[in-house]
């Protein structure tokens, strides 16, 4: 170790999404920021092993659903089992080495100092860095940030090997398209990979120990995505607990589910939550503690219960996305330097990119029920709009939802190819407080899937008045 400690104003630990903005926000501020990441390059886990490789991926599996349901089902149109996923991801090079070009300039732009290796605590505000070149560095900062992100989850009966036992990090590493795949999970991750290994052509199965798959979101929404999963090929098995994992040595992984039911497939994906990334930070040197689910606990203001330690980003928690660790970063940054802040985002957006799209954005039905006493949602099905029929997603629907006299935007939730992009009309409709006719007294392009606002304002124009005659009455 140096004797003499490097200073700083702020220091990040972790140069993931969260990371890297909360490091740009602090040297926009004028302060002396450095940036610790143990791995040779920065992006973290959203470019390097999640969101864009997962996404580049699903890009070709999306393209060859689409074709196959633009030609009518006339085209069998398969990757083929056995062919090198590297060839459904050929982009993926290019795109990597945009964002980690476009991350490292942004980074030296603005004069942030990198430092390469594992950072732990010593005390709250002296940091050890085991450099990856070898040797340790000691740091000292008035400000520190984490945002050391997260890591996929391995029950002990899911023996992952990263070979024919997979989680999220590796399953992007396979070689080749398996001709099957069990995978664990109905949350977000495991949809995602069921539904892109399902259209490239694999026979996918997705074991669910709930009834219905990402459960967080209204049923009408779950039942169309399990439609459009088992009408490419998947199957959905609900109320499934998994027993036992093993791979047989020759060629099959078996799982054993708790009815007696055994499944064999070629591969298995284990997709069962995240937990946080923090063993290696040494956290009770800080004076910190997780809290019962393993994570980091702050307040509003994404501070730790160390008032010059903020954490942000996946090691917080949900939602654990890349845009709302982005802004919590350059949030807890701002509070830390008293900057002036909006605060946090009320409306936050969630993107779910399984085949089909699903998105939501502000209050569910049932939470504008619970909290008002009532709703109204206008629904648009995508198989009035041109523009689904010309793309083939006509099983897409738009549902506006809003307060309980019609009036107000209150949320939204689309499922559909373009649903991700889609639901940020609502998200502005919401902020600004709109009424739902303002889709109404708009033109929007045509054809374009954002007709689906209209159709479903008209929907929720017809209810109110339905709602205004029987009141009358
Ligand atoms: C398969 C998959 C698909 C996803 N798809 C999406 C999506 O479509 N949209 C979306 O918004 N989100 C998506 N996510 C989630 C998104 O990737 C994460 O929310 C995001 O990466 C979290 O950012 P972060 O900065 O908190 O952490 P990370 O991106 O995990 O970065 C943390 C960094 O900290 C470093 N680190 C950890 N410990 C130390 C230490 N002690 N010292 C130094 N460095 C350390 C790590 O090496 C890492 O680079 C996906 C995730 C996965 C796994």
């Amino acid at each position: 170790v140096s004797d003499e400690a490097a200073r700083f104003d702020v220091l990040v630990v972790g140069g993931g999404p969260a990371g890297a903005k909360a490091a740009v926000q602090a040297a926009k501020a004028g302060r002396r920021v450095g940036l610790v990441e143990r791995e040779a390059h920065i992006g973290g886990e959203c470019v390097h092993r999640g969101t864009i490789p997962s996404k580049t991926l699903r890009e070709t599996a999306s393209c060859l659903s689409g074709l196959r349901k633009r030609s009518g089902g006339l085209l069998g149109l398969d990757a083929g089992v056995g062919v090198e996923v590297d060839s459904l991801m050929t982009r993926l090079k290019s795109v990597l080495a945009h964002e980690e070009r476009y991350l490292a300039d942004q980074l030296a732009r603005n004069g942030i100092e990198q430092l390469t290796g594992v950072a732990r605590f010593r005390s709250p505000s002296t940091l050890e860095v085991v450099r990856r070149a070898g040797g340790k560095t000691l740091v000292q900062a008035g400000i520190v940030v984490i945002a050391t992100g997260s890591r996929p989850r391995s029950p002990a009966s899911v023996p992952v090997d990263h070979e024919h036992v997979l989680d999220s990090d590796s399953i992007l590493s396979l070689r080749y398209l398996p001709r099957s795949l069990v995978v664990l999970g109905g949350g977000v991750i495991a949809c995602e990979f069921a539904s892109i290994f399902a259209a490239l052509g694999t026979e996918v199965t997705l074991v669910e120990k709930r009834d219905r798959p990402l459960g967080f979101l209204d049923r009408s929404l779950t039942d169309r995505f399990v439609a459009a999963f088992e009408s490419d090929g998947g199957r959905f098995l609900a109320g499934a607990s998994v027993e036992s994992v093993r791979w047989d040595g020759m060629s099959r992984v078996v799982t054993r589910l708790a009815d007696g039911s055994v499944l064999c497939s070629e591969k298995l994906l284990c997709a069962l939550g995240r937990v946080a990334n923090v063993a290696a930070l040494d956290l009770a040197a800080a004076g910190l503690a997780l809290d019962e689910r393993g994570l980091v606990p702050v307040d509003e203001h994404y501070r730790t219960a160390v008032p010059h330690v903020y954490a942000v980003g996946d090691v917080i928690g949900p939602p654990a996305l890349a845009a709302t660790g982005m802004s919590q970063g350059r949030l807890a940054v701002r509070h830390a330097l008293g900057l002036e802040s909006e605060g946090a985002p009320e409306v936050i957006p969630i993107g779910i990119y399984t085949i089909p799209e699903i998105a939501s954005v502000g209050e569910s039905e049932r939470q504008v029920t619970d909290r008002l006493g009532g709703a109204i949602v206008g629904r648009a099905q995508f198989d009035e709009i041109a523009r689904a029929h010309i793309n083939g997603s006509t099983d897409g629907l738009l549902e506006l939802v809003c307060d309980p006299e019609g009036r107000r935007v209150l949320g939204a939730q689309a499922i559909g190819e373009g649903a991700c992009d889609l639901v940020h009309l609502a998200q502005l409709a919401i902020h600004a407080g709109l009424e739902v006719d303002a889709f109404l007294e708009n033109v929007f392009n045509f054809p374009t899937l954002a007709e689906a606002y209209r159709v479903a304002a008209l929907d929720v124009g017809g209810r109110r008045a339905r709602l205004g005659g029987s009141r009358a009455a």
